[in-house]
């Protein structure tokens, strides 16, 4: 079996509010695997974000983490240093946000800010220059070398999203984090910037978490996918398990919502209705309960993430023969 690169270990972190604890993610456990793409799906709200954070360490000062680990190569990162953390960012682990246009410095020219990454690279100007040419032809920018000097406005929003990705693959990181980084962009571009990702994924050979809530990008471009709720992960599974023979209610509501799936023409677009629940004050039982069709009286026990088959799991009472005592 493939070596095991990330793995959450029953993590669950909480943000102090005044209103009490917010239990933003909650007994999380998931792997990613060396050179393999996992995707992360789910509404907003549903802890996407809150894990990212937890697992750069890169924190709101009232996040509490609660229990779990997070270990990165066998090392538990939530007892790093400070230093330690940050020798890792950008390096061994690197991260594409979802915005484009908040990634580069807007005063800085290309050319000079990914030579500035290159930080710790003891190459010379000239040869991280090179590199960064060949980086920004890797992701399709022609013209590299002129448009090294040119400064993020003078860049469509696409092409500043393939600079990020080039940016991130600098330092030939073991993982790449992408957050929402095709949210922004056109369909057109996206297609583009996702079948580029996955050229330069082989290229590279890092594993990448991927984070969307657009099931068509995740069902083309992972191995694997991680569907969360409420701050809980609901199905885990590879994307055929996943697009093909859903085992929870609330993964099959989304796939039926995208609208990549809806055959007919609408003019309003299905929606899963009902709100996720406040995680301040989370309900008894399952998380999804409020809004599940198939509920029963047993779902006000909260179902366990079980294993149904070889690495696909689901928390839900449907897959479970027995009622619980
Ligand atoms: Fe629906 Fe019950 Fe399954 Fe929860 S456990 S998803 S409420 S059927």
């Amino acid at each position: 079996m493939t070596e095991t690169l990330l793995e959450i270990d029953d993590l669950s972190v909480d943000y102090e509010t005044a209103r009490g604890d917010l239990k933003a993610l909650r007994d999380i456990a998931f792997d990613v695997r060396k050179g393999e793409i996992v995707g992360i799906v789910g509404e907003s709200g549903c802890g996407k974000s809150t894990l990212i954070s937890a697992i750069l360490r890169l924190v709101a000062p009232n996040t509490r983490f609660r229990k779990g680990e997070v270990r990165f190569k066998g090392q538990n990162l939530l007892q790093n240093s400070e230093r330690q953390m940050r020798s890792l960012r950008g390096g061994e682990i690197s991260i594409v946000f979802q915005d484009p246009m908040q990634t580069h410095n807007p005063v800085i020219s290309i050319g000079r800010q990914m030579v500035d990454i290159q930080h710790r690279s003891t190459a010379s100007k000239a040869e991280k220059r090179d590199k960064a040419a060949q980086m920004l032809a890797a992701v399709g920018i022609p013209d590299p070398v002129v448009r090294l000097r040119q400064f993020p406005h003078e860049f469509s929003g696409g092409m500043r999203q393939r600079i990020a990705i080039a940016m991130a693959l600098m330092s030939g990181p073991d993982l790449l984090i992408a957050d929402e980084p095709t949210t922004a962009l056109d369909a057109t571009l996206e297609v583009q910037i996702i079948e580029r990702l996955k050229e330069l994924q082989k290229d590279v050979g890092c594993a990448i978490l991927f984070i969307s809530h657009h099931l068509g990008v995740i069902a083309e471009l992972c191995d694997r996918v991680v569907v969360m709720y409420a701050g809980a992960v609901v199905e885990s599974g590879t994307v055929r398990e996943i697009f093909h023979n859903p085992k929870h209610p609330y993964t099959r509501r989304l796939i039926e919502c995208d609208p990549g799936h809806i055959k007919e023409r609408a003019r309003i677009l299905p929606t899963i209705p009902g709100e996720v629940p406040d995680l301040a004050n989370l309900p008894k039982g399952c998380i999804f309960r409020d809004r599940c069709e198939q509920a029963m009286d047993r779902c006000a026990t909260m179902p366990p993430l079980a294993r149904l088959s070889e690495g696909h799991n689901a928390a839900c009472w449907l897959n479970h023969e027995e009622v619980p005592a």
